[in-house]
């Protein structure tokens, strides 16, 4: 069957153009102007762009579906446009042995409507202590690469044997970066003004910078391929920036509310606004900005982190780290940053499709011979984001009430076509 999309605005070889994008069967057939198919979409003012790509998820199946599934997560990426998400490894049991996997597999065959990959533990059960099996681990397809995400590896020695691991199988560490001899108990803010008038126990910059610069040392040593994860700090921007320039195999993400928000945002130390790492500083804020603006920081992720209401309405500095984000991470990009003219659309678009794919290495792009995996936004429709309009299992997210730009009209997976 062909369908060809017609007189949308189209993300092709970098940039938005007026063109018709033709999908035979599950393949993107042909890009160009005047095409004709049986079946047609009209797209004449929308956004035609490829699926988006999130490297940072917890779909908290399995063990902790009271939070959020494997199905009810994937159905909130597809509205937001996702096509292809990367889960972490913090489920229970952790996926950190070949069964956890396989099972993992299993599941996400039988119930996510979107492509679905994971990344297996660097060390079992996240406790730092111990290494996994990265031979037999990376065997998996549905594996991307290697995380503790949730925690730091706090080992200098245990990080550089887990690099030579991932060099051995050309795989990669995406590392939460977390010095927890930084960390203070009871932290759950940035440290700065909020925290300091509310006589709350502060996160400083260095709990993070540090260990990134650490890890980024080890790379130049090792030259193996290297991500940091939600990057939140000047001074992890600035380090990145200079491995970039050496020439070396590394990466960087930001998420959304760290490009949206800082601490000064925090409304009634209300426990939404409670995720590490934490909002930070305006100057924070800026340098993120700055960093994907000159490349450093290439991806968008989300982080996204459900959690049941009882276990998140709690005061905030006891309630757990972690928002929800992957539906509305595009339209907030969208609204808060580039209709603001802090950032180009094409650059957003590139950090959110192309440049994740390229760090994991997915085959992925909305180009002739590439699967059908694509998005269409109207970036005209404007909405409220309420808690009745969420596909997430979870409400945990800062945004509720707040106005967006930016609704996705299709989803297209393997060509298969759906109306949103
Ligand atoms: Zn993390």
């Amino acid at each position: 069957m062909k369908t060809v999309i017609q007189n949308g605005q189209v993300f092709y070889q970098g940039k938005i153009q007026s063109l018709d994008v033709e999908i035979t069967d599950k393949k993107i057939s042909a890009v160009g102007k005047h095409l004709e198919g049986e079946h047609t979409i009209d797209a004449k003012g929308l956004l035609v762009i490829p699926g988006l790509v999130d490297l940072h998820v917890h779909l908290r199946e399995p063990g902790f579906e009271h939070k959020g599934t494997i199905k009810t997560e994937t159905l909130s990426a597809k509205h937001g446009g996702y096509s292809h998400i990367v889960a972490m490894a913090n489920t229970l049991p952790c996926m950190d042995n070949m069964e956890t996997i396989a099972d993992f597999k299993q599941r996400v065959a039988k119930d996510s409507c979107i492509h679905t990959y994971t990344y297996s533990a660097i060390t079992k059960g996240l406790k730092g202590k111990e290494l996994v099996d990265f031979k037999a681990n990376h065997q998996s397809d549905i594996v991307m690469g290697f995380s503790d995400d949730g925690k730091g590896v706090q080992s200098q020695d245990m990080m550089e044997q887990a690099m030579k691991e991932a060099k051995k199988y050309e795989s990669i560490i995406v590392a939460h970066c977390e010095d927890e001899s930084e960390l203070q108990p009871g932290a759950c803010i940035n440290l700065g003004r909020v925290s300091k008038e509310n006589h709350l126990v502060g996160i400083n910059n260095a709990s993070e910078y540090k260990q990134a610069s650490r890890d980024l040392k080890l790379v130049e040593k090792i030259h193996n391929r290297y991500h940091i994860c939600h990057i939140s700090t000047k001074e992890t921007v600035q380090a990145l920036k200079e491995a970039k320039a050496k020439g070396l195999p590394v990466s960087g993400e930001a998420c959304p509310h760290h490009l949206i928000l800082t601490e000064d945002n925090i409304k009634n130390l209300n426990p939404n606004y409670k995720m590490n790492p934490p909002l930070r500083s305006k100057e924070d804020l800026n340098a993120l900005i700055e960093g994907i603006k000159d490349g450093t920081v290439s991806c968008i992720s989300t982080d996204h982190a459900p959690h049941a209401f009882e276990e998140k309405n709690k005061p905030i500095d006891q309630a757990p780290f972690g928002i929800i984000g992957n539906q509305h991470a595009f339209s907030l990009m969208y609204t808060y940053l580039i209709k603001k003219g802090l950032l180009d659309l094409e650059t957003v678009i590139k950090a959110m499709t192309i440049q994740p794919a390229k760090v994991i290495g997915l085959d992925h792009d909305l180009a002739v011979g590439k699967d059908a995996n694509i998005a269409i936004f109207d970036l005209n429709a404007k909405y409220m984001i309420t808690e009745e309009s969420l596909y997430s299992k979870a409400k945990n997210t800062p945004f509720l009430n707040t106005e967006c730009y930016g609704l996705l009209k299709y989803s297209i997976i393997d060509g298969k076509i759906e109306e949103m």
